[in-house]
């Protein structure tokens, strides 16, 4: 990444304002000076200090986001807007996107980052990692269909899936449910209902693997992972 461009997004000022800083000598790539603005650095691997100061910027970004119902979880939608819009990263160094996707109508915890590996190892099927929901089904959820979960349905392309841990919040007309499953087929919570004759009429990720969702987080609001967070998903 260009050296000008980084210190400007890290706030050192503007473009033409950072082209000075460079041009009067305060900055040292790895202890060196450097003048040129189009001098490329690597996150995590070069130092750099403005007037002697360590600048601390990082190769990755963490973000947790509570997905608001409407948009989509992809990085560019032609036609609707995707939970990368929503952030403000005008100019960022940085190029996120979203670990896995949440449905159009669902909402709640959604991890937003550009470190591709951790996203392999969360979304890797072998891993296994946790991922609850919390959904409101039309209809009576019943201990019998907490046992169906247990075995594992059967999807209505034929697949039958790992153990569910179904728990029964609310019964009646409707039902409040939670159910942490450790698989991400398209669709699954939706047709594992399905699978039991029932249909998820609200549907919200409380967590994934170790992260769970930040309550004051209102819908469509976003924010850094802190570092026990980070150092949880590592
Ligand atoms: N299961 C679903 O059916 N939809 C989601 O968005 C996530 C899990």
């Amino acid at each position: 990444m260009r050296i000008d461009k980084m210190l400007a997004n890290l706030g050192y000022g503007s473009r033409k304002e950072v082209k000075k800083l460079l041009k009067d000598g305060a900055v040292h790539v790895n202890q060196k000076v450097v003048k040129d603005p189009g001098h490329h650095v690597s996150p995590g691997k070069d130092t750099v200090n403005v007037h002697g100061e360590e600048v601390n910027y990082r190769e990755f970004i963490y973000l947790m986001m509570n997905k608001p119902p409407g948009v989509i979880s992809a990085t560019e939608d032609s036609r609707d807007e995707t939970v990368i819009d929503l952030l403000e990263l005008e100019d960022s160094i940085y190029e996120p996107f979203p670990v896995g996707r949440l449905d159009k109508d669902t909402e709640g915890l959604l991890l937003i980052t550009n470190d591709g590996q951790l996203a392999h190892r969360l979304l890797s099927p072998k891993k296994h990692v946790p991922k609850t929901y919390f959904a409101v089904i039309e209809g009576e959820v019943t201990e019998e269909d907490i046992e169906a979960f247990k075995k594992g349905v059967v999807l209505d392309d034929g697949y039958e899936t790992k153990p569910g841990k179904l728990e029964i919040l609310k019964s009646g007309l409707t039902s409040d449910i939670e159910l942490t499953i450790t698989e991400g087929k398209f669709h699954q919570v939706k047709r594992m209902f399905q699978a039991v004759g029932k249909r998820v009429v609200y549907l919200k990720r409380l967590t994934m693997g170790p992260l769970k969702l930040d309550e004051t987080l209102e819908l469509g609001e976003y924010r850094e992972l802190d570092d026990d967070e980070i150092q949880q998903l590592m």
